[in-house]
């Protein structure tokens, strides 16, 4: 029997981001806060629950997996879990969404695991800077980690996420399009967002019309590879095997196409980033149930009003924290 998973609004689901750890190496002051408590590891799915839960998912439609975190290469057997991933049907993309910190040595084996697409988050090119945000001397490794990335050929573009901040970063904006321009980097500009850490400030977010202001670059659309239920919106510079994309949750709404799922690493599913509900599928792993059965009750639980939330016009306050789902 052939199940999907389509919302009361008639959006169907095809994507799932699943954050396999909330733990994490840095300590990015605006995700990361020292209240919030760390679930650790013996609240965390283990792989087999976690395989189960994809099959589940893959059941109902899924075909793209996103592994973040926390700092998903904290979790042990990263690349095991990755082949496991890989190996079931129709899980065609398989994607990672990680700082960087680890990545050097382990890109040949995720890659070798099934891993298809990539996202380094990355803020500053100033090593200074970047130690002071994060707590870690690395500009190195993870400059060197894309470069590894890149060269592998293995991914369509090596995404990089910078987030803009004012005080911060935002004097970076054209050393960031220079070092991008010749690479085959996407280089995605992300609106800074407020999110459940409660680290925002309406001052210090760099609206997408102002960072356009300051961006010296002719940017041509790039219809050709445009994904349209992805949140970014991506142009071309002529010349330049490069793309720059803009992911402007507080300047444009992207509710009315979201085709995505979250799974936080205990076992919750979130319907919306911007709603509060979620529901525990850890329960029904404890009880051992069969897959159909769960993917009833998943398939049920899309269904209840408001799981997922009414398309919004504009950006909203964020309910989770981006350490604990990933973004
Ligand atoms: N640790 C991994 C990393 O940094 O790529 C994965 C998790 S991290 C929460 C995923 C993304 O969320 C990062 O690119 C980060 O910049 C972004 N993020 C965190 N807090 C944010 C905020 N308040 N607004 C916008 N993006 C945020
Ligand atoms: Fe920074 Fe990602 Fe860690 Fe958050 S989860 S503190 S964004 S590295």
């Amino acid at each position: 029997m052939n199940h999907q998973l389509i919302d009361p609004q008639g959006r169907q689901i095809s994507y799932l981001r699943v954050s396999v750890t909330d733990r994490c190496n840095f300590r990015c002051f605006y995700c990361y806060t020292n209240e919030e408590p760390v679930l650790g590891d013996k609240n965390l799915l283990n792989d087999d629950d976690l395989i189960k839960l994809i099959n589940v998912f893959e059941k109902l439609g899924i075909n793209k997996i996103r592994l973040t975190g926390g700092e998903p290469l904290l979790r042990k057997n990263l690349v095991k879990l990755v082949q496991r991933i890989s190996s079931i049907d129709s899980i065609h993309l398989i994607g990672l969404t990680t700082n960087g910190y680890l990545l050097k040595d382990k890109i040949q084996p995720l890659i070798d695991a099934g891993l298809n697409r990539l996202n380094i988050s990355l803020d500053t090119l100033k090593r200074d800077v970047f130690k002071t945000l994060t707590g870690q001397d690395g500009l190195d490794r993870v400059l060197e980690a894309i470069g590894i990335a890149e060269k592998s050929g293995a991914f369509p573009f090596v995404k990089v996420n910078t987030l803009l901040i004012k005080g911060f970063n935002e004097t970076e904006v054209n050393d960031f399009a220079n070092w991008a321009l010749k690479r085959k980097i996407d280089l995605r500009f992300i609106e800074f967002m407020p999110t459940g850490c409660g680290n925002w400030e309406e001052r210090k977010m760099i609206p997408e019309s102002d960072l356009r202001e300051m961006l010296n670059l002719d940017l041509v659309p790039d219809y050709e590879n445009e994904d349209v239920h992805s949140p970014a919106r991506s142009y071309r510079v002529e010349g330049y095997p490069c793309r720059i994309s803009f992911i402007s949750a507080m300047s444009r709404s992207f509710c009315k196409l979201c085709n995505r799922l979250r799974l936080t690493s205990d076992g919750r599913l979130i319907g919306c980033l911007f709603g509060s509900k979620d529901i525990d599928l850890k329960p029904l792993l404890t009880e051992n149930l069969p897959i159909d059965e769960i993917v009833d009750y998943v398939q049920k639980t899309i269904a209840i009003e408001g799981f997922r939330q009414i398309p919004l016009e504009k950006g909203a306050i964020y309910q989770h924290s981006m350490k604990s789902i990933g973004g």
